[in-house]
């Protein structure tokens, strides 16, 4: 086997390239987390610490915005930017104080947002110069919605500028189903729910040149969890992807990193089909959402009597209710709830023993 010599922190640089190769070559993928502030973020690198595996964590814009606070104006992104930079330096501390490698992404950037892009590159790029690393690992922008030409023409000059700071860039060709962050494409043409190899290639060819980028394709995966619907997952489009590639440039056998997109409500075996067509981040929002909900929401029907005023409760009319009231005793078990649902993730995708865990 491999093997890979990985330190807790933040995984950037070539570090990041050699982590993607080898989850490509062992047929493992990392769960990419949405986390939305200090507590989601701690949850996910517990898991983390649990599963002897690195994550990914990523901050959307929303996630963002929500880390800066919703109080903000957020007309011009600066609410977002603000947030987005925040999280990166508590995930930066939290990391190593866990020993955990971390992969610091950024979710869906579509074109109006790139204003949130440019401002937190901005501050990519001095924490760059004063360091040597990159504030993230890597970006992802969504230019799905666009046509072709014109998305591969703003990645490849987003990768020029995020390459000379060592970073990775992550694509979208096809759209994703399903709403996320506000965005809903439900109503989306069926056909663009599929990326076609042909687009692969052509992003191939556009990015491979200027430095390290991975793919969220479409293959019939939604962002949320939804009743079996009229869109069919079909992770064989992937394998379809990578063999167009070698065949028309003579590449190695899975010339490309693929993203999964919408991960939630996806059966095991369905996930480790596609990690084996070259899938080696799988992104997760839904699930996790929902396993941070459903022990606080337990906490809260079971002590209801407890949490209807300051003082009083069932064992006396002055008897405080401090010790119940505290954030502290519920956000944890809802913290409890993401490690024990992502633990579950990292079984699915495959990195059990695989990094010497
Ligand atoms: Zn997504």
């Amino acid at each position: 086997m491999a093997s890979l010599d990985l330190k807790p922190g933040i995984v950037t640089g070539n570090a990041l390239c050699e982590l993607l190769d080898f989850c490509k070559s062992e047929q493992c993928a990392l769960p990419a987390v949405n986390v939305i502030g200090s507590h989601t973020a701690n949850a996910a690198i517990e898991a983390a610490r649990q599963a002897k595996a690195p994550i990914i964590v990523q901050y959307s814009q929303g996630g963002g915005q929500f880390n800066a606070g919703k109080f903000l104006d957020n007309s011009k992104q600066a609410a977002s930017i603000a947030g987005t930079i925040a999280g990166a330096h508590h995930v930066r501390a939290i990391a190593e104080a866990y020993g955990v490698p971390v992969v610091l992404h950024t979710d869906h950037c579509a074109r109006k947002l790139l204003p949130w892009i440019d401002g937190v590159l901005e501050a990519g790029e001095a924490y760059y110069a004063m360091t040597g690393a990159p504030l993230y690992s890597s970006h992802m922008l969504d230019l799905s919605e666009d046509a072709l030409a014109e998305n591969l023409e703003t990645c490849a000059k987003y990768l020029e500028r995020m390459a000379s700071i060592e970073m990775t860039l992550e694509i979208e060709l096809g759209v994703t189903g399903g709403e996320e962050d506000g965005v809903d494409n439900d109503d989306i043409d069926n056909s663009k729910l599929y990326t076609q190899p042909a687009d692969v290639l052509a992003a191939y060819d556009k990015l491979s040149p200027i430095g390290s980028f991975t793919v969220a394709a479409s293959f019939g995966n939604t962002h949320g969890v939804y009743a079996p619907g009229n869109v069919k997952l079909t992770p064989a489009i992937l394998k379809h992807s990578q063999a167009h590639i070698r065949a028309e440039r003579d590449t190695e056998e899975k010339p490309v990193h693929f993203v999964f997109h919408g991960g939630s409500g996806s059966s095991r075996d369905e996930i480790r089909e596609a990690v084996s067509y070259g899938v080696v981040k799988m992104n997760i929002d839904t699930d996790t959402q929902w396993a941070f909900l459903s022990p606080i929401k337990k906490y809260m029907d079971e002590k209801d009597a407890y949490l209807k005023s300051q003082l009083g409760n069932p064992d006396g009319a002055d008897k405080p209710n401090k010790k119940h009231i505290d954030p502290r005793a519920w956000l944890h078990l809802g913290e409890k709830g993401i490690v024990a649902r992502l633990v579950q993730a990292f079984e699915d995708l495959g990195t059990g023993g695989k990094f010497g865990g």
